[in-house]
Formats: C-alpha cells, structure tokens, sequence
C-alpha cells in the first residue's frame, strides 16, 4: 500500500522532528552537564560554611594531619581546583594543612539505602557512571569502576606538578615525610575500598586493585556480599569460605582490612581468623550513639586488644551530631577504652554526608578536643600522627 504525504503534511513532520532534536540535546545538557554536579551538591552539603575558622597559634606546625575516610572520587570533581561545594580537593586540603587523605571508592550502592536492611538487586551507580560519561567499561562492570577511581587519582598526583602525590608503601610514605618537613606546601592520598564486592566474585580481581594502589579494603558495604557480611545486609553473616581466602591474599600483600560497615558477625570472624592488622576507617560508637551503624563497647575492645586502629565520623549517624563537638566526644570515649594511639579520624567527607564544615574546617576539631581535655601531644595523634604511624608499621615495604 503506498501512503501519499502532501507537502504541508511533509513540512509538519520535519518541523517536529527538528523541535524533538532540539528537546533532546537539550535534555542531554542538561543530563550529562548538571546533573552530576547538582547530585554531588546536593548530597555533600556543608552546614556551616566556616571561613577562616579559629585556630590555636600551634595549628598549622601539627606535623601530620591525616583522615581515614572521604569518597570525593565517586564525584565529577576536579580534585586539584578549589570548589565551593563538597568537602575536599588539594586546595582546600593544603589551606587545613593536611598531610595525607585515603579516597576510598565506592563502586555500588542500593537504592533507599539505609542502615538496616539492603539487598544487592538495585544500584544507583550505574546511573551515574553514565551521566558523568565515564568511560564505557565502567558502567556496568563494578571492578572496572573501582580501577577508574584509582586511575583518576594517580592522575591528579601526574597533573599536579608535584604537590600532590599518591602513597602506597612504607618507602613512599618515608620519603613523603622526609619532603613535607621541607616543604609544607605539598600533601597525599591514598587508595581504599568500600566493599569487597567490587572484586566481582573473583579475587584475582584483588590483585588489579593492588597492582592500581589500593592499600586497604572494606569487606562489605551495604549489602552483604560473596566474602561477608554487610552490617546493613539482609542475612548480616560472617566471613565466608571465599572470604577467608581473601583476607589471607590480603595479609600476604599487606593490603589492611577495613572492618566499616561489616557485621557483627564479620567482626568476630575476622578478629578470630587473622592477627594482621584491621582499622574501622569511619565509625561511631553504639557507647555514644547508639544504631547498627556503630561499634559495640564489645567490638571496640576487641579492636583495640588487636592493634587495630578506628576512625570517627564526622556525620550524624556516627556521632549523634555534626559540629566537631560531637566528633570529639566520641574520640574522648574512643581514646578512654582503647587508647589515645588508637583513635583517628575517619570524616566520610564526600561520602553523601551532611557536615557543618569542609576539610578546611579541621581546626575546629582541635579546639573541641583540647575541651574534651586532650593535651597537645595527644591531639597531633589523633589529627593523624596515629595513622601515620600505623601505615609505616602496615604498609608493603615498597
Ligand atoms: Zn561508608
């Protein structure tokens, strides 16, 4: 059957084709340009925005600030440009003196996460590897992502004509040290994991990640995975068969156990399984604030008797508040059950996190931890002279 199209009719189509054009480029703008910043704006706010926060005349010669925990690599950010949004970039971590920030990555995250219960069916990663137009590989390959990230922030450390560096052994972090007492105006991060499920199922994977300068890994995230069980997780089991496999391919290249958001159950098996040294990279305390989130007085105890080394947060859910006084209070009750060598602090900066300042808001913390009583040799342990020390005793060799 032959359909006749007249000209007017021929006219209209192509008018409403070029109009549908026009409101798909749009639409794609819009998508592929804003959508990712505003997401990242939205979700990493800033209460108090704190500029030029009062600091002890003492503050800017801490000779190591460091912290445990921050995820600005999950966003489209220019790590070496100041923002006015989020909560960390090199800028922003030279002003607060600071000498090294482990960037973690998060690879997967269900949808309505929550801290009770999560399963692994949805994820809202996927959507965004796209609308940041990361590469292909990366949108719907969970390892892909994570080595991504880390390619990302050896990148920086390249463009960033040499005031940015990557640290990833006891050699590295010697020599850095040796460097930052010469020059102040340089700082360094460092490569963690959120969520061994991004080894996806095969932990030759763990050897990628490595070889990519991953330096410590968090078992589980909010879902409970093939190695362990998630704090946040439906079953919230321990660690498997496979799991234990991992946990000594991990001792075996020095790679850190990270026990945040691992279950109760993960906890024990792991401290029952292995002497290799663990950290709680950001945390609360179920002492302070109670929820599934926190560690138990049980747990911490346990943590501490094994060296280990825990960092707290600075957001609500970890410490019931998100001034630094809360912080604080957390860390006094940290450091009077464990030891002050075994607090640090583990921000979750950029982590989809509301917080009342930025990293350049650090001095803050100083100031509510000499109110909680802390003295000053004290307080450049837990600013970072405590994971400092705790890389050069666990960190590979070289
Ligand atoms: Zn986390």
């Amino acid at each position: 059957m032959l359909i006749f199209i007249d000209q007017s009719t021929d006219r209209m189509l192509k008018k409403i084709a070029r109009v549908f054009l026009v409101i798909l480029v749009i639409a794609a703008v819009i998508f592929f340009g804003f959508v990712p910043g505003m997401v990242d704006k939205s979700k990493n706010t800033v209460a108090l925005k704190v500029v030029n926060p009062p600091k002890q005349s003492w503050y800017d010669s801490i000779p190591f600030i460091a912290d445990l925990h921050c995820d600005e690599l999950l966003w489209d950010r220019n790590l070496l440009a100041e923002h006015t949004y989020g909560h960390v970039d090199v800028p922003r971590m030279l002003k607060a003196n600071m000498a090294l920030q482990v960037f973690t990555i998060v690879s997967k995250t269900p949808k309505h996460m929550n801290i009770e219960h999560n399963d692994s069916k949805t994820d809202n990663i996927t959507l965004l590897s796209f609308a940041q137009l990361r590469p292909f590989n990366t949108w719907f390959n969970v390892t892909n992502r994570a080595l991504n990230q880390c390619s990302e922030l050896h990148a920086f450390a390249e463009k960033s004509n040499g005031q940015f560096r990557v640290i990833t052994s006891k050699a590295t972090l010697q020599q850095y040290i040796k460097d930052r007492a010469a020059n102040h105006n340089i700082t360094a991060g460092m490569l963690g994991i959120e969520g061994a499920h991004c080894l996806n199922d095969d932990i030759e994977n763990l050897y990628k990640v490595y070889n990519a300068g991953v330096r410590y890994i968090g078992l589980a995230h909010f879902f409970d995975n093939e190695w362990a069980g998630s704090a946040h997780g439906i079953n919230k089991g321990g660690l498997t068969a496979k799991g234990k496999e991992l946990v000594k391919k991990m001792d075996s290249l020095h790679v850190i156990i990270d026990l945040a958001h691992a279950s109760p159950k993960t906890i024990d098996d792991v401290l029952a399984f292995t002497n290799s040294p663990v950290i709680v990279s950001h945390t609360g305390v179920q002492g302070v604030c109670n929820n599934t989130r926190n560690l138990s007085d049980a747990h911490l105890l346990s943590i501490g008797k094994h060296n280990g080394l825990v960092g707290i947060g600075f957001w609500e859910t970890a410490v019931c508040g998100t001034d630094a006084a809360a912080t604080a209070r957390t860390i006094r009750y940290v450091a009077d059950k464990i030891g002050v060598d075994k607090v640090a602090l583990g921000s979750d900066f950029d982590g989809a996190i509301g917080t009342h300042f930025d990293v350049t808001g650090l001095p803050l913390i100083v100031n509510a931890l000499l109110k909680e009583g802390f003295n000053r040799n004290e307080i450049e342990m837990i600013m970072g002279g405590n994971v400092r020390d705790f890389f050069l005793r666990n960190l590979p060799e070289k």
